[in-house]
């Protein structure tokens, strides 16, 4: 298909144009204009891009691309080599990064959701991105905080009591230890995000609210793997999701 009509399809798809973000959604280097083969990943590293390259992808679809708010501007060092990289082989990169964790179905925490058998009742937070829901048979802290593990194959950090009871949980994928007061104003059991903060542990330890770290990285490969998929099918495009190991 045609390189734009890619970016066009997922810009509605995804409603890229309503949320306000830290960096531009939709394709951040252009290449080639017929496009076969997308690679999808997390983040567009350089091992990322290496394994795309190698496997002849015509587009890169990530979660985290480039040209972060507040970031330096300059192409200069990393940025650089990966931008030169992306354009000596004629390979696009496109990214989605909020419209990519809010989707209703194919989004980071709508399959997150899904995932750890968390029935959606509604979200919350700045712009609508946090998810609130009910476990479909309550677990003490410990156990559901095996199934994450088992489920995302990295174990989480949990904090709050092993024996406390888990019915209510919101969550939201990546970087997201900032929503933790609003999830417990939320009157949920636990929050569940990416990373945790040093501050969440007494926010915890204080109100008695379980806090779930279970990576930046392990919350955040559902969106894109499933943007790739519903690609693959709808356009005939040939798709593969590069997991670059991220402890984090
Ligand atoms: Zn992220």
């Amino acid at each position: 298909m045609k390189l734009l009509d890619l970016c066009d399809y997922n810009a509605s798809l995804l409603q890229a144009d309503q949320f306000k973000d830290y960096c531009p959604n939709g394709l951040q280097v252009e290449g080639r204009n017929e496009v076969l083969r997308i690679a999808t990943a997390v983040t567009a590293s350089r091992q990322v891009l290496d394994y795309a390259i190698a496997w002849g992808a015509d587009a890169v679809i990530v979660h985290h691309g480039y040209f972060w708010r507040n970031e330096d501007a300059r192409i200069i060092g990393i940025k650089k080599n990966r931008i030169a990289e992306l354009l000596k082989h004629d390979v696009s990169l496109l990214a989605y990064h909020l419209p990519l964790d809010a989707h209703p179905e194919l989004g980071n925490n709508a399959e997150l959701g899904k995932l750890l058998g968390i029935k959606e009742l509604g979200r919350f937070g700045e712009q609508n991105i946090v998810c609130k829901g009910v476990l479909e048979s309550p677990l003490s802290l410990s156990q559901f905080a095996d199934k994450v593990g088992e489920s995302l194959q990295r174990a989480p950090q949990a904090i709050g009591s092993p024996d406390r009871g888990i019915r209510n949980v919101a969550w939201c994928s990546g970087g997201a230890q900032g929503y933790f007061e609003a999830a417990i104003g939320q009157g949920v059991d636990a929050y569940l995000t990416g990373e945790i903060s040093e501050q969440n542990f007494h926010l915890s330890n204080e109100t008695g609210v379980a806090f779930i770290a279970a990576g930046h990285h392990a919350t955040e490969r559902l969106g894109v793997q499933a943007l790739g998929e519903h690609l693959a099918q709808k356009f005939s495009l040939e798709h593969r999701f590069f997991d670059q190991e991220n402890p984090v």
